[in-house]
């Protein structure tokens, strides 16, 4: 019996998608404590929000924790992971006399740096992100409680009563919606025309860079799938994107299983892109997995080129001792 051929499917590969360079650095962090100290090696929270990462670690190894407190006196370094953490996380660790190896990305850094130069020039601060991620509990955590009023959306920035209005600066978390947080920061500025502003974007190039590679194919595709976990803010952020402009499916999927073929029913033109932790390997996973239904012919659409690279800790960059 003769087999029917299959569909033809266009696939619109974006680019730049996946890691960045500091999800890159992160995940190298652990693998070479792993490699110089040994197993095991604790990871305080998911090194990066991935599944498919934090499996491969722990099977080199890690441990992951929640918090300090679940980790023995062992001498065994902890790694503090890619989206920063409170200060009190270093300073319990250091009254532990534990060996930790920050994973934060240095763009995160900054904004930890920025949020501390306010604070010392008395200036009331508004943090723009969502509340209870990792990232945004790390940078209200670098100053004493109460100090950072968390913003989430347009109607937050309108209700928002500052103290001294001639006195305010804003931050935002790195992997935010680019236009989501530029209708905030629009009703910060016009409400109060002397709040301070970051020198240059907190959101990141990466977050900025996929959102933008989205952008530019999701009009022309029937459907849009984005890699990456759930809990990752910058890969949601993907999906939200391609929907907004005009995308009919726009889905986050973790891995080739999770695809509904069901609602790509008579899809001829499909885009694929991969949130800043999702490594590359589970893309190629989705594209074999459309191969395997048709005809594919893959179109990489570059929008950017990242040549960003971070220095890992000064710890692992000495030679190891003999
Ligand atoms: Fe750093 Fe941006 Fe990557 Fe987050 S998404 S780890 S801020 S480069």
């Amino acid at each position: 019996m003769a087999v029917a051929p299959k569909p033809p499917l266009e696939i619109l590969l974006c680019a730049p998608r996946g890691f960045c360079a500091g999800v890159d650095r992160a995940i190298q962090i652990v693998e070479l404590a792993l490699q110089r100290f040994g197993a095991p090696v604790y990871v305080r929270h998911e090194i990066v929000h991935n599944r498919y990462v934090v499996d491969s670690l722990r099977d080199k190894g890690a441990v992951f924790v929640e918090e300090l407190d679940e980790i023995p006196d062992d001498g065994q370094p902890v790694v503090f992971s890619a989206h920063g953490v409170p200060k009190s996380v270093p300073a319990d660790a250091t009254a532990r006399q534990m060996f930790f190896l920050d994973a934060t990305c240095p763009l995160v850094s900054k904004v930890h740096k920025e949020a501390q130069i306010h604070f010392k020039r008395d200036r009331e601060i508004v943090l723009i992100g969502h509340a209870g991620h990792p990232e945004v509990i790390g940078t209200m955590g670098q100053l004493p409680e109460g100090t950072v009023t968390l913003i989430e959306t347009v109607a937050d920035a309108e209700a928002f009563q500052p103290k001294n209005p001639e006195s305010l600066a804003f931050i935002t978390q790195t992997t935010l919606s680019v236009d989501d947080t530029s209708a905030i920061v629009r009703v910060l500025t016009a409400r109060f025309p002397s709040i301070s502003a970051p020198h240059k974007e907190d959101i990141c190039y990466a977050t900025t860079n996929r959102q933008e590679a989205v952008k530019r194919i999701a009009g022309d595709v029937d459907a849009m799938i984005v890699v990456g976990a759930p809990n990752s803010s910058n890969s949601q952020r993907l999906r939200e994107v391609a929907e907004r402009e005009g995308c009919a499916v726009s889905v986050l999927i973790q891995r080739a299983a999770d695809i509904d073929w069901s609602q790509l029913d008579g899809i001829r033109r499909v885009g694929v892109t991969a949130g800043a932790s999702a490594p590359e390997i589970l893309v190629e996973e989705v594209i074999d997995a459309f191969a395997a239904r048709y005809s594919v012919k893959v179109e990489l659409v570059q929008n950017a080129i990242e040549t960003i690279a971070f220095n890992l800790p000064r710890e692992l960059r000495l030679p190891a001792a003999e």
